[in-house]
């Protein structure tokens, strides 16, 4: 068994998958396979229980750490020090701040490793670590299915120091329970902003060849933007669909998170708010702020970016609106008081 309001979170399938509780569990209790990312809502078998069963030793520690258990915050901008426009000289999917952050930091030593997300033609992704900084460009670009990436650190823990954590906002949330409550050994959090994920078999077998109607493998890159799923093919032509064709596919756990900016980081990135090819950033620990400084010289900002903050916040707004109702509705049903808004 794993702890029951780890049990819970699955149950009501609203784990998002973020692994950290695979990666804190001190028993290795918890262990999570490519299907966690692709699991059939009815099919519960997200976590294969340990070696042996009934291997939980009772710490809490999963409790303690798991980002739905603890709940979210109404205002996601309060801890928002600086918003910023930038770009890098990576071809990343917006403005590259992304990798070239990661990549400066391991280049300076000042962190020992990051998890980033690669993938093949397919678009079938993997976890790699990365502690050289010349291979984070590997996982440049943004894959809209979902990789346990907390999961990947489970070893790296046991291995470095210095972690650098890159992922959608239900990872930086569980990363920064982590480093609250595990372990110090993450010293920097970069949050992207998310609206939603999908499972991988439904964007391989639904959302690319029949609403969009291509063939994956010709397919170099995916975005959102203007209110539509674009996906670029590599014959250089702009395939596009609605948002509202896509979106109700999303994860189900999607469907009941209430955070879009990555509330939890030290250093939230995106792309909504500057024009294409930038990226918004938003600082908002000493932590991101210190760090920042040691890679700005590498990239270019711009000054006023439009259309600005104030777009990122009504797109949070109708995150929170479209799902906060959902996620307050499965709080009930858990046979504990945590959760909810603060
Ligand atoms: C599922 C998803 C939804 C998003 N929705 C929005 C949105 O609504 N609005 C918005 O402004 N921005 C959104 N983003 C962020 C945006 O797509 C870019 O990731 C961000 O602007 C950083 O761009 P970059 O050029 O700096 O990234 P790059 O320099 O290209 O680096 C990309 C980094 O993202 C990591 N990554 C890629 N895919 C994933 C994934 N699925 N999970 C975790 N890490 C991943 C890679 O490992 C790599 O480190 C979303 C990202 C994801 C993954
Ligand atoms: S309570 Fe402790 S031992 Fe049990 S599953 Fe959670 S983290 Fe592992
Ligand atoms: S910590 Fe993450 S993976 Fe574990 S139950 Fe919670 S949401 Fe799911
Ligand atoms: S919408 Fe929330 S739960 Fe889904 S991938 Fe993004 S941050 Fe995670």
């Amino acid at each position: 068994m794993v702890h029951p309001k780890i049990m819970d979170v699955i149950n009501f399938d609203v784990c998002t998958a973020c692994g950290a509780c695979v990666s804190a569990c001190p028993a290795g209790a918890i262990t999570m396979g490519k299907a966690a990312e692709i699991r059939d809502p009815d099919n519960l078998e997200l976590y294969t229980q340990g070696a042996a069963p009934n291997v939980c030793e009772g710490c809490l520690t999963c409790s303690r750490i798991c980002p739905v258990v603890d709940g979210y915050y109404e205002d996601e901008f309060a801890n928002v020090r600086s918003f910023l426009a930038a770009k890098s000289n990576i071809a990343g999917q917006d403005g590259g701040v992304t990798s070239a952050i990661a990549r400066s930091l391991l280049r300076q030593g000042e962190i020992d490793c990051v998890v980033g997300i690669t993938m093949n033609e397919k678009w079938e992704t993997e976890l790699e670590l990365f502690t050289n900084a010349e291979d984070v460009e590997k996982a440049k670009g943004t894959k809209y299915t979902y990789d346990s990436v907390l999961s990947a650190l489970r070893d790296p823990f046991n291995e470095y120091e210095k972690i650098a954590v890159i992922g959608v906002p239900c990872q930086a949330h569980g990363a920064r329970l982590i480093s609250e409550n595990v372990n110090d050994k993450i010293v920097l959090i970069i949050g992207l902003l998310c609206m939603e994920s999908f499972y991988h078999d439904v964007m391989q077998e639904k959302i690319i060849p029949e609403i969009v109607g291509v063939n994956i493998a010709d397919v170099k890159k995916m975005d959102f933007g203007k209110g539509k799923f674009w996906a670029y093919t590599k014959d250089g032509e702009e395939h596009s669909v609605k948002i509202a064709e896509v979106a109700p596919h999303a994860r189900n756990p999607c469907h009941h998170c209430n955070d879009y900016t990555s509330v939890f980081a030290d250093i939230s990135v995106g792309s909504v708010g500057t024009p294409d090819g930038w990226n918004c950033v938003l600082l908002r620990t000493d932590a991101g702020e210190k760090y920042f400084k040691m890679v700005e010289s590498e990239l270019e900002f711009m000054e006023d970016p439009k259309p600005g903050m104030g777009l990122i916040e009504k797109l949070a707004k109708m995150k929170h609106d479209n799902n906060s109702e959902h996620y307050l509705e499965v709080c009930e049903k858990f046979s504990f008081d945590d959760g909810g808004f603060r």
